[in-house]
């Protein structure tokens, strides 16, 4: 399964297996020196959004603005998620959740690295095994390679849905690539709107979107 294997991050000095709510697991994570990303950033973003929601957004990992926050996706790349969503007629904390692979800020932005993601798998496992999506949206290629497919590239595995036990998995473009490269908007949104219909078909059938 996608993260249900914990046999491969188990740890037994971040045990995080009995804590069954997100309120207690972010008061944990908010703890953990389990790499170095710790020591550079202002503390660890742990996600935000509603707990009981069926749709999770996993981004990268948190960047400036959102160091300072300590809210993830809030920048100019979270402020185009956040129309990204409304468009979909999703709202942040009543639709979704959103979190990232690790959860401290990587110095200058940078992609963390495989021994950072690796450490922070415990913190994400801990996090996708309480909320349970039934929806899950990997944003960019870290999310992708991390949780779905190590050699995956972003270009090829968007917009196709991987179904693992009843979970809908979709690979799509991070935002901060979509304000790079604004021609990628339409492939974007192209995913979205599959987003949307899974949830009218799976989760609500009658869930208003202004534009699809
Ligand atoms: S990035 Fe994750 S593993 Fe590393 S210190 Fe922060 S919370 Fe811990």
């Amino acid at each position: 399964m996608l993260f249900g294997d914990d046999s491969l991050f188990s740890d037994p000095a971040w045990d995080l297996s009995k804590i069954d709510n997100m309120a207690s697991l972010e008061e944990k994570v908010k703890t953990c020196t389990r790499c170095n990303l710790r020591a550079g950033c202002r503390g660890a973003v742990f996600g935000e959004g509603n707990p009981g929601a069926q749709v999770v957004l996993c981004g990268e990992g948190p960047g400036a603005d959102e160091d300072l926050l300590g809210r993830p996706f809030v920048g100019r790349a979270g402020q185009l998620l956040d129309k990204i969503l409304e468009a979909c007629g999703f709202e942040r904390f009543v639709h979704v959740y959103i979190l990232n692979i690790v959860k401290c800020r990587p110095p200058g932005n940078r992609t963390p690295t495989e021994e950072e993601t690796t450490a922070c798998r415990h913190n994400l496992n801990a996090q996708l095994r309480i909320l349970r999506p039934r929806v899950l949206i990997l944003l960019g290629a870290v999310a992708l390679q991390a949780l779905l497919d190590p050699k995956g590239k972003i270009t090829k595995a968007r917009g196709h849905w991987v179904e693992r036990n009843g979970l809908f998995v979709m690979p799509t473009y991070h935002p901060a690539a979509l304000l790079r490269n604004p021609s990628l908007k339409r492939d974007s949104w192209e995913d979205f709107k599959q987003v949307v219909a899974k949830y009218r078909e799976f989760i609500e059938p009658g869930h208003y979107s202004p534009h699809c």
